[in-house]
């Protein structure tokens, strides 16, 4: 579901944006790494990695496209698996492992152990002890603490800068996450450097070797990414490549540290070649569908949305049972405002997987593009419980108006302010909407002066890119021992736009006031 296509056009200058605080566990302690044995200094305590895990792990699946859902017993294989090699690492973690639905070769770690894996790469591997070499990987990503020690060295940025460092890094809905689930997308896109990633492959070769897989996959996964990357212009590698970047070099590397074991000793191991092409053969029958399906999403946003329902009808023949089919297909529903027939479409995809937020935003959408406020309510609550996201927070904010709510209004546009974009736009506007009535103050300057005539006046000027309507102003006086006060109406200022309001106050010849006995405060405005 992209908001762009449905919105209603509200254009606004960009105002800043608010920074987010990321509340981290503040103890400064060092300690011992678990992979690594060296001592080090650490302010994120366990708990804390733990925290994070858990709580992250949901929006940071569900920005990615969610889980594979159509063929359930992928993700227990890939989950054995990672136990498989959990089981000999040098931390014990509550090691969660998943695959999305995503078609970008990719893998990502959480501090806490929550990895997953996207089925985009699961199609370019050729046996289970490459499938063992990437999680490995990922293992000591977590097991090393990698994320808490880039939290911990402040390399997280907070904010609007967060926010495009992430959309440079082609998170699908980068754009529109809002709130605590940025942190999430964060780690899942973090490079860790290079050190760290030596680290991991390190490790991870010896974690596969004890768990009884031939080390000498990490090597040949290693040339399945050169291969893959081979050909990308750099502007458009993605996932895995983007904070791992394939080289000659890391092939070698690989190579030498596979030869070092042989010589210690460590030798055999299982490639488990059969048992992953079955456990895959689903993947890689079904590949032509979720290809047209990729299609279809880039045909949609290039506004051919004839040309993308077409190709999510090729998928849907070919993978009926696949909820991100329907689900695209109700999006495009949306687009073209045929909103009865995406709401039935979106009841398919929620029936084949209830825990993917695109399909109750979406549906939020309709219904309250139907009037249907009670229902849209809902779907969008249900939504932002999966992953928050700005346009829900939009759509709720306008919603919460319509029913008089004008604090929860706020509070739901204030979110999504955070979000770039012109969602994040069009919420910044609304918030400020509210807010002017609000705080006047914020936004209307005025400046008390005395005129050579003894004149009580003042300097105003509308600091906001609005134009406010009906703005009330009082000022108040000490003349001669006596309170005066007088109230002022504008009937409008533009944004930018100032000029001088007269109180009709008057000083005696000779007496000026000191800076205390004059006073001017906007007491109201409104804007349509
Ligand atoms: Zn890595």
């Amino acid at each position: 579901m992209n908001l762009n296509k449905v919105r209603d056009g509200i254009s606004l200058r960009k105002m800043m944006l608010a920074a987010l605080l990321l509340t981290l566990g503040v103890a400064t302690g060092c300690a011992v790494n678990p992979v690594t044995g060296q001592r080090e200094l650490g302010f994120i305590s366990e708990q804390r990695e733990l925290t994070i895990g858990q709580q992250q792990y949901t929006p940071s699946q569900q920005s990615q496209g969610g889980q594979v859902t159509v063929d359930r017993e992928l993700s227990a294989y890939v989950n054995r698996v990672g136990q498989r090699l959990a089981a000999v690492s040098d931390r014990r973690l509550p090691y969660e492992f998943v695959v999305l639905n995503n078609s970008v070769p990719n893998a990502w770690a959480l501090p806490g152990g929550k990895i997953a894996v996207n089925r985009g790469l699961l199609i370019e591997l050729n046996n289970e002890a490459e499938l063992a070499a990437v999680l490995g990987h990922e293992i000591v990503h977590a097991a090393a603490r990698h994320g808490a020690q880039a939290m911990e060295r402040g390399m997280l940025l907070q904010g609007a800068m967060l926010v495009g460092a992430i959309a440079a890094q082609g998170s699908d809905y980068a754009d529109y996450i809002v709130g605590g689930a940025q942190l999430g997308a964060q780690l899942m896109t973090q490079r860790y450097g290079r050190d760290a990633e030596r680290e991991s492959d390190a490790y991870g070769i010896r974690y596969m070797a004890a768990a009884g897989y031939d080390p000498s996959a990490a090597v040949s996964l290693q040339e399945v990414f050169v291969r893959l990357s081979e050909g990308r212009q750099s502007g458009l590698i993605d996932g895995l490549f983007a904070s791992h970047p394939p080289s000659q070099e890391r092939v070698n590397n690989n190579r030498a540290l596979v030869a070092q074991m042989r010589a210690e000793g460590i030798t055999g191991g299982e490639l488990g070649t059969e048992r992953y092409q079955q456990a895959t053969a689903f993947l890689r029958e079904t590949k032509p569908a979720y290809d047209a399906f990729d299609e279809a999403e880039k045909l949609i946003a290039e506004d051919r949305l004839e040309d993308a329902a077409q190709r999510v009808e090729t998928a849907l023949r070919m993978v009926p049972d696949e909820a991100r089919f329907h689900g695209l297909q109700a999006d495009i529903m949306v687009y073209q405002r045929r909103y009865q027939a995406a709401v039935s479409r979106y009841d398919d995809a929620i029936r084949r997987d209830p825990n993917y937020f695109d399909y109750y935003l979406g549906r939020g959408v309709a219904y309250a593009r139907q009037g249907n406020n009670r229902r849209a309510t809902e779907d969008l609550q249900a939504s932002i419980k999966l992953l928050p996201t700005a346009m829900a927070m939009n759509e709720l904010g306008t919603l919460s108006l319509a029913s008089n709510d004008r604090a929860a209004a706020k509070q739901y546009f204030g979110f999504a302010a955070d979000a770039q974009g012109p969602v994040g736009e069009q919420a910044r506007a609304a918030f400020m909407r509210l807010d002017i009535a609000d705080n006047p103050g914020q936004y209307i300057a005025v400046q008390p002066y005395v005129n050579q005539g003894g004149r009580l006046l003042a300097r105003i000027e509308n600091r906001s890119p609005l134009t406010v309507r009906d703005v009330t102003i009082e000022f108040q006086a000490v003349v001669v021992g006596q309170v005066q006060s007088r109230s002022v109406g504008l009937a409008q200022i533009a944004s930018g736009q100032g000029g001088e309001l007269d109180s009709g106050i008057n000083f005696p010849a000779g007496v000026m006031p000191a800076a205390n006995q004059v006073s001017v405060t906007v007491l109201g405005a409104r804007v349509d």
